[in-house]
């Protein structure tokens, strides 16, 4: 698309002269750390001059999307745009892969079935160094950059933490400058998006590019073709071999679109690559020259099902045909591009596969890549069984995610048998080896534990679990916290550790330092720009210069003057979104992530009971006035997540418009949490609520945004909750609860909450107003669902249990506020202490403990 006008339009050969002229313009309107950061002299990328840049967005807008300066809406605007930053980026690309090619570089392959990604615009600009250049150019035009950036839609093709952590990995693969590659699904509707009506939940369909999406390159030349169903027949060879052909009864074709990640300083491009399915036409044809029009079209349309939508369960498991049949198609379709890429230089030869090939398997809804990789090594390339088990049992490695039982996941048989059955002959397979293998040479005729380990579980309807499919296959089995993976290795497959102890490792998550510190907090990254020289986003650690500052008063003012103005800018946000007022002194707690159980935003909701309860008992009670903040989508099936949602917002309904409180306590829901909403809320936090149940978060990531843009967290020792305090300071940092060993000692024990809630006088009161018609006139009930969960359940999450504890530190919170001086400075030590929470961090752990990948320089021709 670009390329057509690139000539007439921002030249984009390299031009030293032109470059270092840019160099000057954007000194002389340095506002914002985004605008510094175009002025370094890092890198040798092509910059266009403002000139430039605004001959290009001209040309795109009229020459690529065919309308005027004059009668452009915004949405145009950001596609030319987009339009002219492509220039830049495929230019680069293009460069990245020769250097690539001309290396024969080993390279990583991240299979995930979700990539959050967000916005792209600001983005890329930031990491190509022309925001400034951009905004200027735009101003030229009578345009505010602003307003045309909010027109992006966000790519919501992931549900959360899993989804934004691969989309964090691919900005730090590209940074890094490692050969790399993003493997996914083309959803045609991303996350639903969420509509508040009535105070509940409503699902609309998400479709993001609608209009197209400027970002995205179809690549027809990499169409392949995926085979579906069937039955294998043993085909006997005249040498008496036995070969198996698979006859499938549906081929799908898998198109690629491409979305070029631009590193920082533009010092990588890393492509991801979404795979969208269609029908096989000439299939069609086939069977509409049979006489089968309707069959056709039926065909047609059950194909293009395949990436018509997202499962949008968060940390449970769907157990549907059309997701294995997702999971199968993006994972058949990535292993024929990385074999088709490998053979282009190998020729079939595969003694270097495993030298040249790593691929990462993001949870396990890629496991099933195991056996399709076994089956084209076997099946199509003829290697025998060793051989082939050698070459997966080295390129696999496996990131489990999380430890809920109702999130592994498992596929009936029959499921297999109907969709792939030559698969489940190769997973049978596996499995007999293993167990008749290692598993017999451990616990020799020990039958209990070979129904333990197995890949399938017996019972009425037999099963594949696809965490043992993954361990059994991956040379590294890694958990994404300390403490997650200690478990992982002590509690989820402790035997399988007793085989492999050098297969479990830990990596931590990390979080972008460009998205979510440069581009989301111009005022801070500026802060940081003086303290710690404009590389702090590549090195992150370099933020602790920071330190010193955190005691200096007027450092802290200035510290405190940007979190001020962030909030102001929430506050405005507020108001347009919810119709509600909230005063940006007033403390900004905010709980922003997926509605669940385990994450217990209904304990948050029994503190603001209780506050409430306070002032009203006491109508001259004055208390630091707060703001509670939620952001949160529940899966659509899960109800109780869904009430949790409509108590918030009948709750806070009733408490914003009590004049009694005179305005000291206010609770807002934002609708339709993402991406781009976390970037505007996240920098006016004051408090981080992580309040999980103690072992049940494996990591979290908002945790790490939010103490990198100054929050203190409200939290329990769960996930990297931990490693935040160490790094940041326990006394800096609001830390309650039951620890992972207290949650599990409580548990064996027999917890019973109703002892909390006989025992808690407040707590009783708390529980029995949500069985009253307070908050929902004329519907009493209406809100006693969570109470029953927990009481009449049980309260899984151990939400009683951790309230007094919780209230307590609430208090704290309160007091530290009071002393603007403290608050300051454990905000500032907070921030500062975030390096080990870049995702370039993670990467390198990945890159050293089982990628074994070399960064190559690009070469700028
Ligand atoms: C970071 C992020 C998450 C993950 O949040 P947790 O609190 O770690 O669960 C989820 N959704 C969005 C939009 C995010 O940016």
């Amino acid at each position: 698309m670009a390329s057509k006008h690139s000539k007439k339009s921002a030249p984009v050969q390299t031009v030293k002269t032109v470059a270092s002229q840019e160099t000057e313009v954007a000194k002389s309107a340095v506002t914002t750390a985004v605008d510094n950061c175009d002025c370094s002299n890092e890198s040798d990328l092509f910059k266009p001059t403002v000139e430039q840049f605004k001959q290009s967005i001209v040309n795109h807008l009229r020459r690529t999307i065919g309308t005027s300066e004059k009668k452009a809406s915004n949405l145009a605007w950001w596609q030319a745009v987009v339009y002219a930053v492509n220039e830049l980026v495929f230019e680069r690309l293009t460069q990245t892969q020769a250097t690539h090619a001309g290396n024969d570089t080993r390279a990583v392959n991240y299979l995930s079935a979700e990539f959050l990604m967000g916005r792209l615009t600001v983005n890329n600009l930031c990491n190509l160094e022309v925001y400034n250049t951009c905004k200027d150019a735009l101003a030229s035009l009578g345009v505010d950059i602003n307003a045309i950036c909010d027109e992006e839609p966000d790519m919501a093709l992931g549900n959360g933490g899993l989804g934004r952590l691969a989309a964090c990995y691919i900005d730090s693969l590209a940074t890094l400058k490692y050969p790399s590659i993003g493997y996914g699904l083309h959803y045609e509707n991303g996350l639903f998006r969420q509509e508040i009506r009535g105070g509940r939940q409503v699902e609309r369909p998400d479709s993001w590019r609608e209009y197209g999406c400027p970002w995205e390159v179809c690549r027809p030349e990499s169409v392949q073709e995926i085979p579906v169903g069937g039955y294998v027949e043993d085909q006997v060879a005249p040498d008496g071999t036995i070969h198996k052909v698979w006859h499938p009864d549906h081929i799908i074709k898998a198109v690629p679109w491409d979305i070029p990640v631009v590193g920082f300083r533009g010092s990588s491009v890393t492509v991801l690559r979404l795979w969208e399915s269609r029908a096989n036409e000439q299939f069609n044809w086939d069977v509409f020259n049979a006489g089968g029009y309707v069959d056709a079209q039926e065909e047609k349309a059950a194909s293009e099902t395949i990436s018509k939508v997202l499962y949008p369960n968060d940390s449970t498991e769907a157990g549907k045909m059309l997701r294995l049949t997702q999971q199968y198609f993006f994972c058949a379709a990535s292993l024929r591009d990385i074999l088709r890429r490998y053979n282009r230089a190998h020729h079939h030869d595969y003694s270097a596969f495993a030298s040249k090939i790593a691929i990462q398997l993001n949870d396990t809804h890629p496991a099933i890549a195991v056996a399709e990789l076994m089956r084209l090594l076997l099946d199509e390339e003829g290697l025998n069984w060793d051989s082939a088990w050698k070459i997966v049992t080295d390129v696999f490695a496996y990131t489990n995610h999380t430890l809920l039982p109702e999130a592994l996941e498992k596929w009936p048989v029959y499921l297999f048998e109907r969709l792939l059955p030559r698969h489940l002959e190769i997973i049978y397979e596996i499995n007999a080896r293993f167990l008749d293998g290692e598993v017999a040479r451990k616990w020799p005729n020990d039958n209990g534990m070979r129904a333990k380990l197995s890949i399938i579980e017996e019972g009425p309807c037999r099963m594949v679990r696809m965490a043992h499919l993954s361990v059994i296959a991956s040379r590294r089995v890694n958990g994404v916290a300390e403490i997650h993976s200690q478990l992982v290795r002590e509690q989820l497959f402790p035997e399988f550790a007793q085989i492999w102890p050098d297969r479990f490792c830990n990596v931590t998550n990390g979080v972008t330092p460009r998205r979510w510190l440069l581009a989301c907090n111009p005022g801070l990254a500026e802060l940081y720009n003086e303290v710690s020289g404009k590389d702090w986003p590549l090195h992150l650690d370099s933020c602790a210069k920071m330190r010193p500052f955190a005691d200096k008063p007027d450092f802290q003012k200035r510290f405190m003057d940007v979190k001020y103005k962030n909030k102001v800018a929430l506050a405005a946000e507020i108001k347009k979104l919810c119709g509600v007022e909230v005063d940006p002194h007033a403390i900004f707690d905010v709980q922003v992530k997926r509605l669940h159980e385990y994450k217990r935003q209904h304990l948050n909701l029994l503190y603001i009971l209780h506050l409430y309860r306070e002032l009203l008992s006491d109508p001259t009670k004055t208390i630091v006035p707060q703001v509670f903040i939620f952001g949160a989508k529940a899966a659509p099936a899960y109800t109780l997540a869904k009430d949790i949602i409509y108590a918030i917002n009948k709750i806070g309904e009733r408490i914003n418009n009590d004049h009694r409180i005179r305005n000291q306590l206010k609770v807002v829901f934002i609708p339709n949490y993402r991406v781009s909403l976390a970037e505007k809320i996240i920098p006016a936090a004051d408090v981080s609520e992580q309040i999980s149940t103690a072992g049940y978060e494996a990591s979290g990531t908002s945790n790490m945004k939010f103490a990198m843009n100054g929050a203190l967290t409200l939290g329990t020792m769960d996930g990297a909750n931990i490693e935040i305090v160490a790094e940041a300071g326990e006394e800096n940092n609001f830390i309650f609860g039951l620890s992972v060993q207290e949650v599990q000692d409580l548990k064996a024990k027999g917890y019973n909450p109703w002892d909390f809630y006989n025992s808690d006088a407040d707590l009783k009161a708390v529980l029995d107003w949500l069985d009253t018609d307070y908050f929902t006139p004329g519907q009493p009930g209406a809100l006693s669902s969570i109470k029953r969960s927990l009481l009449d359940h049980g309260d899984p999450f151990l939400v009683l249990a951790d309230f007094a504890s919780y209230r307590d530190a609430h208090k704290r919170v309160e007091e530290l506020y009071k002393d603007k001086e403290r608050w300051a400075r454990a905000a500032i030590i907070n921030s500062a202490s975030m390096g080990k929470f870049s995702s370039d961090r993670s990467i390198e752990d990945y890159v050293h403990n089982i990628w074994s990948l070399k960064s190559y320089d690009v070469n700028n021709k």
